[in-house]
């Protein structure tokens, strides 16, 4: 069994709503970690995002609302469209 899924951008935005909600499984995490460690430009969403997770919970969400996902997932798109 491999140790480390290889993932590609569109794998780690895929699932990274889940790792920031702690939904992922410890492999996936793994890989995402892997992934974030060597690419620069996912780093830099991933940042963004657990940002705009950490506001959403501080007003009390515990989980994104479907509205702000969907506009998060867009925005990613817009930045991995321009990339
Ligand atoms: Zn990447």
């Amino acid at each position: 069994m491999a140790s480390e899924r290889k993932i590609t951008c569109k794998n780690f935005l895929d699932e990274l709503t889940d790792y920031l909600d702690e939904n992922a499984a410890p492999e996936i995490r793994v890989s995402l970690e892997a992934h974030l460690a060597k690419c620069p430009d996912c780093w830099v969403v991933y940042d963004e995002t657990k940002k705009s997770v950490q506001i959403v919970q501080k007003m009390d969400c515990r989980s994104m609302p479907a509205d702000v996902r969907y506009r998060l997932q867009s925005a990613l798109e817009a930045h991995w469209k321009k990339v």
